[in-house]
């Protein structure tokens, strides 16, 4: 993860009893009337959809084998372990390699974007993404990131099974799993974090990408299970709509947008391209976000329900996404 913007906060408890003023209006007129998944059109037909299917126990098992490399911070042996390993699990999907070193005040590391393209039948790309990567700055403690890298990670390891190995019938879906978004420094830096999908974003919109992203919906810290994801104020606002649709129409709307806040993080390139964008991140990770980059961020805290929720929902919002 990134940085929350705390100056906001005092600020935003005005905006957070506005919102949920404004919740509590649409959800009692959506009840009132129309199902809350298609109060998007006057006149939708049914939509008996089923539920999309995530293999949780599966998406748990891969958090606990990369987590089991330990500390995976830019330049270590660790960090090349997982590489290969989301490699490994990727054996007959077009995968592209993003490749390129970074300079910043530590040295020079070595930096990797893995990309895998699953093709579909509508002109289009959904990107999908985690970072991999661990914290630098806590390369030599035990620190091993199981919500903050390992969770999101993994959750996209199991997206990709769900992904037939046909055309998808919709929009082309693109995994990425993005290098160096933590930051080289703690407490946050701006300049020295979000490596990958800075340069991700640039050679995106110089080869014409960019302008084909209809969403890029970012994953991290989707493990704890305490499960909060937050209404995150700098993602695109019909994104964000479209995901509580999506976690509505599956009965897990609990478990989002209690709490209003800005994020930083690897969707932030992308929103100041242009490109629609949602960050599900949960950034109460213990009580007031204590296991939050410390050594405490281990799986015990995790829990196979909470990557089933944002898996499901993740998935929903692909099918929703592919109805517009
Ligand atoms: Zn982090």
């Amino acid at each position: 993860m990134k940085v929350r913007k705390l100056f906001f906060l005092i600020f935003l408890l005005t905006l957070v009893a506005c919102s949920k003023d404004n919740n509590a209006t649409a959800a009692s007129a959506g009840t009132s009337s129309v199902p809350a998944a298609n109060t998007e059109s006057s006149n939708p037909p049914p939509d008996n959809s089923p539920p999309p299917t995530f293999n949780a126990n599966r998406a748990m098992q891969y958090v606990r084998e990369i987590v089991a490399f330990g500390p995976r911070p830019i330049g270590s042996e660790n960090h090349k372990k997982v590489e290969n390993y989301i490699l490994a699990h990727l054996k007959g999907v077009d995968v592209e390699q993003d490749s390129f070193d970074v300079h910043p005040s530590e040295g020079t590391f070595p930096v990797r974007n893995i990309i895998a393209k699953f093709p579909g039948t509508r002109d289009g790309i959904i990107v999908i993404a985690s970072h991999y990567d661990t914290n630098w700055p806590l390369r030599n403690t035990s620190y091993i990131g199981a919500n903050d890298g390992a969770s999101s990670s993994a959750l996209l390891l199991e997206i990709a099974n769900q992904l037939p190995g046909k055309k998808l019938q919709g929009y082309s879906v693109w995994l990425l799993w993005d290098d160096a978004e933590e930051s080289m420094k703690l407490p946050w830096d701006d300049p020295e974090s979000l490596y990958g999908v800075r340069h991700l974003a640039d050679k995106w919109q110089s080869d014409g990408i960019l302008k084909k992203i209809k969403a890029f919906i970012l994953e991290d810290m989707i493990g704890d299970a305490d499960l909060n994801i937050e209404h995150d104020l700098s993602s695109t606002p019909w994104l964000e709509d479209l995901i509580f649709n999506a976690a509505t129409r599956l009965g897990v709307q609990s478990h989002f947008f209690a709490r209003s806040m800005a994020v930083t993080d690897d969707h932030q390139p992308f929103i100041q391209r242009g490109v629609p964008s949602a960050d599900l991140i949960d950034f109460d990770y213990g009580y007031n976000d204590v296991f939050h980059h410390t050594t405490d961020d281990t799986i015990d805290k995790l829990s196979p329900k909470s990557l089933e929720i944002v898996g499901t929902v993740t998935l929903e919002t692909l099918r929703l996404l592919n109805q517009r």
